[in-house]
């Protein structure tokens, strides 16, 4: 019996709206963000007014509360009139959103991130259409069109096909500089073959910034030259838009300049994103990476890590799909000691960041240190599968057939069921 699995995805198109169409999106965007203001604006207010009251007696704005007076504000205004409502709901929903995130943060001690922002026109540059039920749709897609609630049929280039009974979930309609996309998303039950993993077939990947990662065989996964040159270049840009005077007409034009590299860099950091991890999912049976939600090594100027940061998120994402779609394994694993302890005999070899050796006083072995931390990061795996393996041969024992371990010549292969996701 094989498990299922839900997956949530999303695929981006291109749209190519009529003038009229791009009018009404731009109007949209224009209204959204000034709700969306309105809406920061009003909490904000409370909040001054609240913060002076005890503890026990403060009331806060709800995204409910903010939802509610939606009928209210459209009395007396023919923007908001003129956009889609449930598209107004989901204004609120994002405002309630970064409310969270930022009081999340006050709690941990941090005020001075996520505070929420007051949006420039410039940088408020989508609006989503949720997706409640099969009875009524806001947004549907029809061969070379998407249906837009209150706005229409638009021209939409599908170049990926949806999967077989996948759920149409959100529709966010995004403008890149002068282009315009839909991010549509949906989940997608899988079925899951009973997975078997050659312990040949298994690796584990340390992700760097210089190459992009080192992989246990010894195998590199080399940073693309270009990429490299654009994202010198965007910093450079970025430094040039730090110098001009915010909202003057040089940093408009210069935060432009920057929205095209950035997409640019994206673009061509996903392709080949898409390449390797495709590679990765067909040549490998398990792979193990660090949990980057743990990691926290990289020291190096704020943006390199930015970017890093976001690549290596998708880099996780897209090879996690890939590999349960065949039906193989990836494991995220703590970083803890990955590249201080010697892969050959289990020293703990203390070494600065800036030591790029391995070399272990106990066994003698001198390895680059990124391959011996990627040669760490695959055994830290391997012993936590063979642990859950035995704790689920503990607990329910083998008649249950999801867990067996099997030897095959002098290979040794591990066999389990791959189990839902447990976040
Ligand atoms: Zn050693």
């Amino acid at each position: 019996m094989s498990a299922t699995e839900t997956l949530v995805r999303t695929h981006k198109y291109r749209l190519y709206p009529s003038k009229k169409q791009e009018a009404i999106f731009t109007e949209w965007l224009e209204t959204c963000r000034r709700l969306y203001n309105y809406f920061v604006r009003q909490r904000f207010d409370h909040w001054e007014i609240e913060k002076q009251l005890p503890k026990g007696y403060r009331t806060y704005i709800s995204y409910f509360d903010q939802c509610k007076q939606l009928p209210e504000l459209k009395k007396d205004n023919h923007y908001l009139k003129r956009a889609y409502a449930a598209v107004l709901v989901n204004v609120a929903k994002r405002v309630d959103k970064t409310f969270l995130n930022f009081i999340r943060e006050i709690s941990k001690g941090n005020s001075k991130y996520g505070k929420p922002k007051f949006k420039f026109r410039l940088c408020y540059n989508s609006f989503t259409y949720p997706q409640p039920g099969i009875k009524h749709q806001k947004f549907r897609i029809e061969d070379n069109r998407i249906y837009l609630g209150k706005i229409g049929h638009v021209k939409i280039i599908v170049d990926k096909d949806f999967p077989n009974r996948a759920i149409l979930k959100t529709c966010t309609i995004k403008r890149e500089v002068n282009q315009w996309y839909a991010h549509i998303s949906f989940t997608q039950i899988v079925s899951i073959p009973e997975l078997q993993i050659n312990e040949n077939k298994a690796i584990g990947i340390d992700l760097g910034i210089k190459t992009y990662g080192v992989l246990s065989n010894g195998k590199e996964i080399k940073n693309p030259k270009w990429l490299q040159a654009m994202e010198k270049k965007l910093v450079r840009e970025q430094k040039n838009l730090s110098r001009k005077k915010k909202g003057s007409k040089n940093w408009k034009k210069q935060l432009i300049k920057l929205s095209k590299i950035y997409r640019k860099i994206r673009l061509q950091r996903n392709d080949f994103l898409h390449k390797e991890t495709t590679k990765l999912a067909n040549d490998y049976d398990l792979i193990v990476l660090e949990d980057l939600r743990i990691s926290n090594l990289i020291r190096n100027s704020r943006l390199a890590k930015n970017i890093s940061n976001v690549s290596w998120g998708i880099f996780q994402n897209l090879l996690s799909y890939k590999v349960n779609e065949k039906g193989k394994k990836l494991l995220k694993v703590n970083p803890r000691n990955t590249s201080q302890i010697c892969s050959n005999c289990g020293e703990m070899v203390r070494k600065s960041l800036k030591i790029r050796i391995h070399e272990c006083p106990n066994c003698n072995i001198v390895l680059d240190r990124d391959l011996n931390a990627a040669k760490n990061i695959l055994q830290k795996g391997l012993n936590e599968l063979r642990s859950s393996i035995d704790n689920t041969v503990g607990l329910t024992g083998s008649a249950c057939g999801e867990v067996s371990v099997e030897t095959q010549g002098s290979k040794k292969f591990v066999k389990t069921t791959n189990k839902p996701k447990h976040g």
